[in-house]
């Protein structure tokens, strides 16, 4: 089949909830994905940062195979000679006390929820259904009913009513903003250290360290969203590391796996994740013996082969590739490690455009809203593919006439 009779199936019978760029992919390898034409792509997306260790890594592939061939689901009833090395493995890695294991990256924010809530009634002291969570404006944390009930994203909301009660927003990198929103009911703030679908927003320097100390101070539970900044992407293991802070609840998912099964994690301390007793909450497949085995393989992979640190050098030589372009409808390119916006004024007219021709040339990845392009290739990247990517991207963005079209004001940035 064409790529074009792929796309008319897909829109016969499929929901439409995304807009997917028009390429039909059927092979990866690496940081590379073919088309079913056998054209050749480099990967700048890496499915939202859940391919950290590259396509069909070997290692991860292997374990898939072997593992699937000795148990796959045992549900939570039994116990499986796989979760019990994941914990471990997994504390030791991020130097949590434990963890619950979920599935997709929604389902482990709405645990950390349901946690903190019951953490703050039953430890904090806080009026039945009173309980308030702090979160940030441009929020991503997910999809389902209670995490879109804090989106400020009207579209990802709208008609999807009624919303869960309990939540306050305010602008994210403002730590007094914080203080000032503390009332005796806060059980948690929840935060992305970095915001990646809002356009990779980095907060001010020292905001993390900020917030850690206003929590600490008032009792209040630190979560932070590490589902996209986490597991080597922005070149430390944790995104917290930057501040040199540690959460009191992080959520992680995405890469957990390498791109080959959903697996997500909450990990926190024995007094927030210990307040939840048998029968409370659970999942038929969070911590299968597969998810488990791949996980445990994705995190050696990350280490073993050196990703963090190479997501850190390359991120820097990437992030100042592009600060060379001259485009002046280029309004600014930001990063930390291999996490990197490139955001347009709107007089340039949308980054899709620029993602079609990047496409074109043999170059994937997407634009974050509206005119943010995010680059966030797997942690294997090479420096000669970066050199290769940027490239294409100079090519593609580098100095486009855009005489036609009124220049931009360039007015304060956000930050
Ligand atoms: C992707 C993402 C989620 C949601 O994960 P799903 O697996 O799609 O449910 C939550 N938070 C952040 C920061 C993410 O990037």
């Amino acid at each position: 089949m064409k790529t074009n009779e792929f796309i008319d199936l897909e829109n016969r019978f499929g929901a439409r909830n995304y807009k997917p760029l028009d390429v039909i992919l059927s092979k990866g390898k690496g940081v590379w994905v073919w088309d079913v034409e056998g054209k050749k792509y480099l990967d700048c997306l890496s499915a939202y940062s859940a391919v950290n260790q590259g396509h069909c890594h070997p290692k991860i592939h292997q374990v898939l195979v072997e593992q699937s061939k000795k148990l796959t689901l045992t549900s939570r009833a039994f116990r499986n000679d796989q979760l019990a090395l994941f914990y471990k493995e997994l504390c030791e890695l991020t130097q949590s006390h434990k963890v619950l294991p979920m599935n997709s990256g929604a389902e482990a924010v709405e645990t950390a929820i349901k946690t903190v809530r019951k953490w703050g009634y039953e430890t904090k002291g806080i009026p039945l259904d009173k309980a308030e969570i702090i979160v940030c404006e441009h929020n991503f944390h997910g999809r389902t009913i209670t995490i879109i009930s804090f989106s400020s994203d009207e579209n990802a909301r709208q008609n999807f009513g009624p919303f869960t009660p309990g939540f306050k927003s305010i602008p994210f990198g403002d730590s007094d903003a914080l203080e000032n929103a503390i009332t005796p009911n806060t059980v948690a703030f929840m935060v992305e250290p970095i915001q990646g679908e809002a356009g990779v927003i980095i907060p001010p320097d020292g905001y993390l360290k900020k917030v850690r100390e206003i929590c600490t101070n008032n009792n209040v539970v630190l979560i932070l969203d590490e589902i996209q900044t986490g597991l080597g992407r922005t070149g430390k293991l944790l995104a917290e590391e930057h501040d040199g802070i540690q959460s009191d609840l992080t959520v992680i998912g995405k890469a957990l796996s390498g791109g080959f099964y959903p697996i997500s994690a909450v990990l926190s301390t024995d007094a927030v994740l210990g307040v939840l007793n048998p029968g409370q909450h659970g999942s038929t497949f969070g911590g299968n013996p597969l998810a488990c085995a791949l996980a445990r393989t994705a995190m050696k992979v990350l280490v073993e082969e050196g990703l963090i640190e190479n997501a850190a050098s390359m991120g820097t030589y990437f992030l100042d590739g592009l600060k060379q372009i001259s485009n002046p409808f280029v309004k600014a390119a930001r990063g930390k490690g291999l996490m990197i916006g490139l955001e347009f004024y709107p007089e340039a007219g949308g980054a899709r455009q620029y993602c079609e021709k990047l496409k074109e040339n043999g170059l994937l990845c997407k634009e974050t809203h509206d005119h943010i392009i995010r680059f966030s290739p797997p942690l294997i990247i090479t420096k000669d593919q970066i050199d290769w990517a940027l490239e294409i991207i100079f090519k593609c963005i580098g100095h486009l006439d855009h005489a036609d079209r009124k220049m931009p004001d360039t007015g304060a940035m956000r930050f």
